[in-house]
C-alpha cells in the first residue's frame, strides 16, 4: 500500500471509530503441533491457552448468537468485543482446541468443510504438502496437466519441490473442484504416494462435529462442500457448493445452518481471479445464509456488509506477541 492511501486507510478507521466501538472476528484454523507448518495455519496449544486466558481477561468475547444479533440489528458493539471462529474442520479443533475453550469458557464457531468429514482424506493443500514436501523420493521434474494446459516442475532439489509446492498452491486454489482432483490424481500417480491421509491432518468425524455441536460454547457453521474459490465458480455452481454443506450440517445437526465463511476468503486477486464475488453474497442470500464471513484484515461495526465480514488471521504468536497484535486490530 502505499503511503499516501495508507494514511488514508488509518485516517478511515480513526473516523470509523471515533463513531464507533470496533468489533474484531479473530481467525483460527487449527490448534496442534505439526512437524512443518508451511502455511502457518496452526497455533501450538500452549500459546492458544495462553491467548485464550488474555481474550478472556482483557476482552469481551461474544458468541455467535450474541455477535449476529448487533450485525442483525445494526447495534454498536460492546467494548473491546472479540468474535473467536476456525475454518476448515480439523480434528485438532475437537481434540485440542475445545478442550481449551471449554476451559477459558470462550465460546466459538467452527466452520466445517463437508466433503472430507469423517473421511481418511485430506484437504488438498496438505495433500500437497504430504506428496511434496514429506518423506520420500521424487522424480527430478513434474509434467502436470492442470485445466488443459501443461505445467513443467524442477523436483530435484529442496529447494526446486519447495518451490514447486508454492507455485501449484497458488494456481490450485483458484480451480474448479474437478480439476484440483484431476491434478491431485497425476500427483499421486507421479509421486507413488496413496491418496490416504495422514491422521494428524484429518478433519473431524461426524461424531466429532455433533458433540462440538453440542458444547454450549461452540456453534457450527458451513464452509462450502468441497472447498473451492467460490469466486471462481458461476452462480448455480456456488449456491450447489454452499448449498451441499448447508444441507449436510442440517441433516446431521437437525438444525438449521445460519453462518457461512468463504473458503480462502481474501479480498486481494490474481487477474480476474476472486475468492468471492457480488454472485456469493446473492448465493448466500438465497441459502438463507445470516453470517457471512471472508478473511480480509479489518474491523467491524454495526454498519458492516454481514455477507463479507472482515475477519484477522491469528498466527502461533506468544502471548506478548498476541496482545501487541489485539492492540493493533483495535487501532487499525
Ligand atoms: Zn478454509
Amino acid at each position: 500500500m502505499g503511503n499516501l492511501s495508507g494514511k488514508i486507510f488509518s485516517v478511515m478507521h480513526y473516523v470509523a471509530n471515533k463513531v464507533q466501538r470496533p468489533a474484531v472476528i479473530l481467525l483460527y484454523h487449527r490448534v496442534t503441533e505439526l512437524s512443518q507448518d508451511p502455511q502457518q495455519l496452526s497455533v501450538s496449544p500452549a500459546h492458544f491457552n495462553d491467548q485464550l486466558a488474555h481474550l478472556k481477561s482483557d476482552y469481551n468475547v461474544l458468541d455467535a448468537d450474541q455477535f449476529l444479533y448487533h450485525v442483525q440489528h445494526k447495534k454498536a458493539f460492546p467494548e473491546r468485543a472479540v468474535f473467536v471462529t476456525f475454518d476448515d474442520g480439523y480434528a485438532d479443533n475437537y481434540h485440542e482446541a475445545m478442550p481449551l475453550l471449554v476451559k477459558h469458557e470462550v465460546p466459538a464457531l467452527f466452520y466445517i468443510t463437508t466433503s472430507k468429514i469423517d473421511t481418511s482424506y485430506e484437504l488438498w493443500w496438505d495433500d500437497l504438502e504430504r506428496i511434496l514436501l514429506t518423506d520420500g523420493t521424487l522424480p527430478a521434474t513434474l509434467q502436470i496437466n492442470i485445466d488443459g494446459r501443461l505445467w513443467e516442475y524442477a523436483t530435484g532439489t529442496l529447494t526446486a519441490i519447495r518451490e514447486t509446492y508454492y507455485a501449484l498452491q497458488t494456481i490450485l486454489r483458484f480451480c474448479k473442484p474437478a480439476v484440483i482432483e484431476a491434478a491431485m490424481q497425476q500427483l499421486y500417480d507421479w509421486s507413488g504416494k496413496s491418496a490416504m491421509g495422514r491422521a494428524s491432518h484429518r478433519l473431524m468425524t461426524w461424531d466429532e462435529v455433533r458433540d462440538i455441536g453440542q458444547s454450549p460454547f461452540a456453534t457450527i457453521g458451513c464452509h462450502t462442500h468441497r472447498h473451492p474459490a467460490v469466486g471462481m465458480l458461476t452462480y448455480e455452481e456456488q449456491l450447489a457448493e454452499i448449498g451441499a454443506s448447508k444441507e449436510i450440517l442440517e441433516a446431521i445437526l437437525a438444525a438449521p445452518q445460519v453462518h457461512f465463511s468463504y473458503p480462502f476468503g481474501g479480498r486481494k486477486f490474481l487477474g480476474s481471479k476472486r475468492y468471492y464475488n457480488a454472485d456469493s453474497i446473492r448465493a448466500c442470500k438465497a441459502l438463507g445464509l445470516q453470517l457471512v464471513c471472508a478473511n480480509y484484515h479489518g474491523q467491524v461495526h454495526s454498519w458492516s456488509n454481514p455477507f463479507a465480514l472482515p475477519r484477522i488471521l491469528v498466527r502461533d504468536w506468544p502471548l506478548e506477541v498476541f496482545r501487541q497484535h489485539m492492540e493493533q486490530f483495535f487501532k487499525y
